[in-house]
């Protein structure tokens, strides 16, 4: 049944709290051990919160990849798998999800997210061509230069302000698009990428206004648009929320209207419907024709795509939950709520909320620590001492070195924490507040970090750092003595 009211709960006190629309009924036991041991812990993994495991780890905040909570329909669709390698009523039912939700007429499997991007890439890309996109993903850039093009990102000027109250800083800058296109010449952009709720600045929305007026400025100039869906469930929220002539209309609406502006779709299904997968869509019969051939060559036949056809049966149906606002404003709502208690309680948090996590700035919250000593990633290493939270680095560790091995210095220090979908209690939430509260107000006691082991690639994945200064141990005793034994 299509619902297109707003799903928001008001309580009578007026308080603004994220209501869990939905019932635990299978539970995992958590680990919340003394901070004694999670110094051990943090010591041993380089003060890296990669390499924790998760014996040491309370709430995991890490990603929201492959780690959002699969619903009873979900479970129980996987008995019913019909397993074939080809032709298998499992893999008809995902082509009917996709019809329902994106409403596109070819779809192709890959295994995840990075698949998509090979196989575009692969196709769309030659040697010398532009890709300008509103920001880049981490794979996505990957496999766009290891295909002989070069990524432009034209966000707004707002997109990398901390504070800040525009509803869209995910837009990307049509100025800046036009510049590209008129430097570069139409035959050189191979095509124009959009990422819904942009991954690594702070999960903000881009609008349909946006989009129309990417669309007019391609269609002149006869560019195709590729749209990442990855995380577009959430993005439809926003344009619901925040975008008022989508207010009345449904999530599946919203959807319908943003991919009716594309020509190509694709996504990783560990973030839309928690399965291993992917795929790509499209409503062109000729550009699906094109990329068609490489499935079989990279991921398997045309009806699995290198998932096992019980993930192929959950994603089907994790796909029709994200038109569930119920479903969908699961994380948006935790995420408003952490940013918002953070930002009255004076910490630095990146606003407004955005809807894969909230983004603490490291660089202001660690004002003494030199970029060079890697601000984010010591604030990631003593919010997980302190808490047992972990969360991620996104700053100069996840950057990489110049040539003459320098230190490339990030534009934002971020600590991102994750909220994965439908996970965590409102508890858990105000527990992770509550303790970044408390590294605030005690900020002055958390010192630098350098590397003694760094891989030459993605170091930020496997590299080792260790404290510039005894601070660990300054954090321990603080805790002890504010917390008495409590864990
Ligand atoms: C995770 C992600 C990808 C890659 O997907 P995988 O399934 O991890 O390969 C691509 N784009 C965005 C925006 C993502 O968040």
């Amino acid at each position: 049944m299509e619902n297109n009211k707003s799903q928001c709960v008001k309580f009578y006190s007026g308080q603004e709290i994220p209501l869990e629309l939905h019932k635990v009924r299978i539970v995992q036991k958590l680990n919340l051990i003394p901070i004694e041991e999670r110094l051990k812990a943090i010591v041993e993994g380089g003060f890296n919160t990669f390499l924790l495991t998760t014996k040491t780890v309370f709430l995991d905040m890490l990603t929201d990849s492959g780690t959002n909570a699969m619903s009873d329909n979900q479970v129980s669709s996987m008995l019913r798998a019909d397993d074939a390698y080809a032709g298998s009523q499992s893999y008809m039912r995902l082509e009917e999800a996709i019809m329902e939700t994106f409403n596109c007429k070819y779809f192709l499997p890959v295994h995840q997210g990075r698949a998509a991007e090979n196989i575009i890439s692969q196709t769309f890309i030659k040697q010398g061509d532009v890709v300008p996109m509103n920001y880049h993903f981490t794979t996505t850039k990957a496999h766009i230069e290891i295909n002989g093009g070069t990524i432009f990102e034209i966000y707004t000027d707002e997109a990398l302000k901390v504070k800040s109250s525009h509803p869209f800083k995910g837009n990307l800058d049509i100025g800046k698009l036009k510049d590209i296109i008129k430097r570069y010449g139409a035959d050189k952009v191979a095509y124009i990428r959009l990422e819904a709720s942009t991954n690594l600045i702070g999960g903000q929305p881009f609008s349909i206004a946006n989009m129309r007026e990417v669309r007019k400025v391609a269609t002149e100039h006869g560019i195709m648009i590729v749209l990442d869906a990855s995380l577009i469930g959430e993005n439809a929220y926003f344009i619901k929320q925040r975008e008022a002539e989508f207010k009345n209309k449904s999530i599946k609406e919203v959807l319908h209207e943003m991919l009716s502006l594309v020509d190509v779709t694709y996504f990783s299904s560990r973030k839309v419907s928690s399965t291993r997968g992917g795929g790509i869509c499209t409503n062109n019969e000729e550009i699906h024709k094109k990329m068609r051939d490489l499935v079989p060559l990279y991921e398997g036949f045309y009806t699995y795509g290198g998932m096992s056809i019980r993930e192929v049966e959950a994603m089907a149906i994790g796909l029709i939950e994200t038109l569930d606002e119920s479903v969908i404003s699961q994380s948006p709502s935790f995420i408003k709520y952490m940013v918002n208690e953070l930002d009255k309680l004076g910490v630095p948090v990146v606003t407004p909320a955005g809807g894969l996590g909230v983004h603490i700035d490291a660089g202001q919250f660690l004002s003494h620590v030199p970029q060079k000593e890697y601000p984010a990633g010591a604030l990631a290493a003593a919010y997980f001492l302190i808490s047992g939270v972990r969360g991620m680095e996104r700053g100069t560790i996840s950057s990489v070195r110049d040539a003459n091995g320098n230190d490339v210095l990030a534009d934002v220090e971020l600590l991102r924490l994750a909220m994965p979908r439908r996970v965590f209690t409102l508890s858990q939430v105000m527990y992770a507040t509550d303790r970044l509260n408390w590294l605030y107000r005690n900020r002055e006691l958390v010192g630098g970090l350098k590397f003694y082991e760094e891989p030459p690639v993605l170091r930020f994945f496997g590299g080792k750092l260790e404290p510039t200064s005894p601070w660990p141990a300054k954090l321990v005793a603080k805790f002890r003595a504010d917390f008495g034994d409590s864990l």
